[in-house]
């Protein structure tokens, strides 16, 4: 029995490079400053150059959310693609984190939650004692700069980033619906791509899933993990959180991940 699980396993892994294949990385903060409340949030800005450094080097290709939506609606997906995400929107995405997407050469999916735009006390109530160093959100002025040039795609997070599951049907889509009229009115385009704020498996239902899609957006984003195959539920799609970590176990990470 063991035998047949085993081989079953290795089939499907080995079925599974074959065809098209793609991880989608989960980032919040990019910054030196790992005083913060919430450590882990945080990646150093040395550190994610290196991450980026090793996706530059390994040939994946780099492709924003909605790519990946399109292509699983279009059943034309990349052979081995990565996406880069960060949720919340906070300052150091537009003032660390794009310069150095710039000089790679790369793109990646920003999740704002619209209501903490130039509003820092969203974010400070999040912490048990609200500090003054606590992380910055984007003011409206920064994310036209964050979108500006379309190497930064603008996802949608959400009004003031609840638990969704615990609200009902109509507070949901007031909060979905909210987010994509604001984001859009200040950025000047439509968004297309969600995340669930927390993205855990009792953070969303069927039918926020559904109040996502009927918004107008293509996917949204989890946080639990998984890769990106043909034919999964788009509004599932499964990402690997990362940690503040060096290049190589950065690249060691990602072995696994595509090797699971
Ligand atoms: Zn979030």
């Amino acid at each position: 029995m063991n035998w047949f699980r085993h081989s079953a396993k290795r089939i499907k892994r080995h079925l599974l490079r074959m065809g098209p294949v793609g991880a989608i990385l989960c980032y919040h903060r990019i910054d030196d400053d790992d005083n913060s409340a919430q450590p882990k949030l945080s990646v150093s800005c040395d550190n994610f150059r290196q991450h980026l450094q090793v996706l530059a080097a390994e040939r994946y290709e780099i492709v924003q959310v909605r790519d990946i939506a399109d292509g699983l609606a279009t059943g034309c997906l990349p052979h081995r693609f990565v996406a880069i995400t960060f949720d919340d929107g906070y300052a150091d995405n537009l003032l660390n984190a794009k310069p150095l997407l710039e000089e790679f050469g790369l793109c990646a999916t920003v999740f704002v939650t619209s209501g903490a735009l130039g509003n820092p006390a969203l974010f400070k109530k999040w912490y048990a004692e609200p500090r003054q160093d606590c992380p910055r959100p984007l003011t409206h002025d920064e994310l036209v700069l964050l979108a500006d040039g379309g190497r930064v795609e603008i996802g949608g997070h959400t009004k003031t980033h609840p638990l969704l599951a615990h609200l009902s049907i109509a507070e949901q889509c007031s909060e979905i619906t909210s987010c994509k009229a604001d984001i859009e009115s200040i950025i000047g385009r439509s968004i297309v791509s969600f995340a669930y704020p927390y993205g855990g498996h009792d953070h969303y239902t069927d039918e926020t899933a559904s109040a996502v899609r009927n918004a107008g957006f293509t996917s949204a984003c989890v946080t639990h993990a998984g890769l990106v195959v043909p034919h999964i539920d788009p509004y599932r799609l499964r990402r690997h959180t990362i940690l503040d970590c060096s290049g190589n176990e950065f690249a060691s990470q990602l072995r696994k991940i595509f090797d699971a």
